[in-house]
């Protein structure tokens, strides 16, 4: 099995450290703990400035399985589009990627992000408007027939808010899964990214069949700088479901 921690978990105890921060985060506390890194970018800003230094080079070379969080623009045949997706074949090159996320609700053409040179997912949204079309498993599954080039990246919570099982996902998705952005809510409408371990019993209970998947899961959590160390006690619960 393959365990990763997206750096997105510990953005808010990063702070001033910034994007570089996370990864020296991360390494300082996890890197024996898991197998891979998500690096994760939301604005486009952060990942223009955003450089690789040796250090974090170095440690994520080490890892067995890396993956990128591409940053949300309109992307489709535009300058900042060509610029975003060279800089992540750039990144990849660098630092020995598998995969690249998009959310798909902001891509206009998807046919431009075929000049990426790693496997590309596309991510299932959580509820809201702004996120239609990209919310159920028919309507993923119906895409990713059409563009067998992609794969997906299932993400929980995101399902459960809009009131999906996981087991629906599965089942209808199957294979097409390519991994999977491990988080929990306990409320539909809310997407709050949780820890599973501490979830109620019946939130993971919905979550339990992710756990046979064959595919890389990737921890992906909104925590508070004083409950980082609480990643550990998730990465000691999924390990052992697995
Ligand atoms: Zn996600």
């Amino acid at each position: 099995m393959t365990l990763c921690l997206s750096t997105g978990s510990v953005w808010k105890a990063a702070g001033s450290r910034g994007r570089i921060g996370t990864i020296y985060l991360v390494e300082e506390l996890f890197s024996e703990l898991v197998d891979g890194i998500e690096l994760c970018f939301m604005d486009p800003e952060g990942f223009e400035e955003f450089e690789l230094d040796e250090k974090s080079i170095k440690f994520l070379k080490r890892m067995k399985f890396n993956s990128l969080h591409a940053p949300i623009i309109e992307y489709g045949k535009n300058q900042q589009s060509e610029k975003i997706l060279e800089k992540i074949n750039k990144i990849g090159q660098e630092i020995n990627l598998k995969h690249v996320t998009f959310h798909p609700n902001h891509v206009k053409d998807f046919s431009i992000l075929k000049k990426l040179e790693f496997k590309t997912c596309i991510e299932n949204m959580r509820a809201g408007e702004s996120h239609k079309d990209w919310q159920y498993p028919k309507e993923i599954n119906e895409f990713l027939e059409k563009e067998k080039d992609f794969g997906f990246c299932f993400d929980i919570t995101h399902a459960m808010s809009n009131g999906i099982k996981p087991k629906e996902f599965i089942e209808l998705l199957g294979e097409k899964i390519s991994c999977v952005h491990l988080n929990a809510t306990d409320k539909e409408g809310v997407h709050s990214h949780n820890f599973v371990f501490n979830s109620s019993k019946q939130v993971q209970e919905k979550i339990e069949p992710v756990f046979a998947l064959d595919v890389p899961l990737i921890i992906e959590v909104a925590v508070e700088k004083e409950k980082i160390k609480l990643i550990k006690k998730e990465i000691s619960f999924v390990r052992k479901k697995l």
